[in-house]
């Protein structure tokens, strides 16, 4: 048996003989089967072919992504609190070398996911650091390889470690999420925000789409529904999902300043 992984996707299915007939994350419209057609690999191959490379993206923030990119191509980040590591969104590859260091560091004491997206191998690394993860319950049915190490959790928000609170925004996926951390950018407050509000390239703005790849944007009520769930809180920086994503300041004026440019370019 074996829990074959998408090569587009990067989600990890339960354990299965031969690879699974097809990925319902893939063939919703929000994403997409790759040019060659639907592919699988398994993370022992990934353990051959690919590293994961750390860095200290700020104290108490260590991003951890995959190189060469695999999948989607995003990078977890590991949040240091005076209660304990948790990491928020996952990725494919776990392999010795990152259990090694990140045991090293603490361990992980609670995993949390902003989409289906970025589910990734998550049950994998639940199993190596004994940690629950925390998936909004909106989601459960994109849930592929389900786990008693899986905590579902309904409302807006859920108070985790060390002052962390993850915040329900909906929007791209109606159990997306984002997670406030208080202490970060130096106590000015930060949001890791996955792709649920996405920073672009020029990194002073952010968008927010029901599909990135396929262009498909959200309408003008949810749009105001992800401000809303992030307006009562303090942040000044934004990470997104990738390595360069990421606003340094004045992210709150950020949301603001591009939730009303948005809303003016699809009439809202
Ligand atoms: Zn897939
Ligand atoms: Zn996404």
């Amino acid at each position: 048996m074996t829990s074959w992984i998408c090569v587009t996707c990067g989600t990890q299915f339960a354990p299965s003989d031969r690879p699974p007939a097809e990925c319902p994350i893939c063939q919703d419209e929000r994403q997409y089967i790759g040019l060659h057609g639907q592919r699988w690999t398994t993370l022992e191959e990934l353990q051959r072919s690919h590293d994961n490379v750390f860095r200290l993206l700020e104290p108490g923030l260590i991003g951890i992504g995959t190189t060469p990119a695999f999948a989607i191509g995003q990078r977890a980040l590991l949040v240091r609190t005076a209660e304990g590591n948790l990491l928020w969104d996952c990725i494919s590859l776990l392999d010795r070398t990152t259990v090694e260091l990140v045991r090293a560091l603490g361990g992980i004491q609670a995993i949390a996911i902003s989409h289906p997206h970025f589910y990734a191998s998550m049950v994998e690394w639940a199993h190596a650091f004994d940690a629950p993860v925390h998936v909004h319950a909106a989601d459960s049915r994109w849930v592929l390889r389900p786990d008693a190490a899986l905590s579902f959790w309904e409302g807006d928000t859920r108070e985790l470690l060390g002052g962390l609170t993850v915040i329900r925004t909906g929007g791209h996926f109606e159990g997306g999420t984002v997670l406030h951390w208080p202490q970060g950018a130096d106590g000015a407050g930060a949001l890791l925000s996955g792709d649920l509000i996405m920073v672009v390239p020029d990194r002073r703005h952010v968008s927010f789409m029901y599909s990135y790849p396929n262009l498909i944007p959200l309408g003008p009520e949810r749009v105001r529904r992800v401000v809303a769930a992030v307006a009562p809180y303090r942040f000044d920086r934004i990470y997104g999902a990738w390595w360069e994503r990421v606003v340094e300041r004045d992210g709150k004026a950020c949301v603001e300043r591009s939730a009303a440019r948005y809303l003016a370019a699809i009439g809202g």
